[in-house]
C-alpha cells in the first residue's frame, strides 16, 4: 500500500544544504521510498540551546511503500549514516541531521517511538514555512486546519 508522507530536514552544522541534499538522495536510493516534492531550504534561528550555529530547514513530500514505522526505521538510519549520534548530543543541540515524521497520511498514533502527526509542527515557523510551500492545502487531522492556515496562526505567511 502507498502513502503520503511529509517529512523536515534540518541541521546546523556546516556544511548543512549539502547534508540536506545527501538525505534526500540516500532517501531516494531506498527501497519503497520516493520523493515528489522539495521545499526550499530555508535559514533558520536555533530552538533551544542559545549559541549554536543557525539551521538550515527543509519539507519533502513522499510516496512510501513502508509503514510508517518502517519509514521511522530509514529515517533514523539515514540520520546515523549522515553522522548523527542521538546519544552524546543534548535535547535539541547542534546536528548534522534531523529528519523528522511530520504527517503520515491522515494517520494520528502515538508509541513509544513515533508520534503523528509531529507533536510539535504546529508550533514551529520552521516547520510550517518549508512545508506549506509544497503541503499548503493539506489538512492536519487533528487540529483540522490547514497547514497553511496553520502558519498564519503561527504569524508566518
Ligand atoms: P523534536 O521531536 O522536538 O523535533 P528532535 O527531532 O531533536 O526533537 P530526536 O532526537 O530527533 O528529537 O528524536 C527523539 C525521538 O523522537 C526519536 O527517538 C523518535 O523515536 C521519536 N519520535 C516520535 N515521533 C516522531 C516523529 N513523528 N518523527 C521523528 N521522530 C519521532
Ligand atoms: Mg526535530
Ligand atoms: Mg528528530
Amino acid at each position: 500500500m502507498k502513502h503520503i508522507a511529509y517529512i523536515g530536514l534540518g541541521g546546523n552544522i556546516e556544511p548543512q544544504a549539502q547534508t540536506l541534499l545527501r538525505a534526500l538522495k540516500l532517501l531516494k536510493g531506498r527501497e519503497g521510498v520516493s520523493v515528489r516534492r522539495i521545499s526550499q531550504f530555508i535559514r533558520t534561528e536555533p530552538v533551544g540551546p542559545p549559541d549554536q550555529p543557525k539551521y538550515t530547514n527543509a519539507a519533502a513530500m513522499l510516496v512510501v511503500d513502508l509503514e510508517a514505522e518502517s519509514l521511522l526505521d530509514v529515517m533514523q538510519e539515514i540520520e546515523a549514516e549522515l553522522g548523527r549520534d542521538r546519544k552524546s548530543e543534548q535535547r535539541w543541540g547542534p546536528r548534522t541531521c534531523d529528519l523528522d515524521m511530520l504527517l503520515f497520511d491522515d494517520v494520528i498514533c502515538q508509541s513509544a517511538r513515533l508520534t503523528l502527526p509531529h507533536p510539535r509542527m504546529h508550533e514551529r515557523l520552521f516547520v510550517l514555512k518549508p512545508l506549506a510551500e509544497i503541503a499548503g492545502a493539506v489538512v492536519h487531522p487533528v487540529f483540522h486546519k490547514t497547514v497553511a492556515e496553520l502558519l498564519v496562526a503561527l504569524g508566518g505567511k
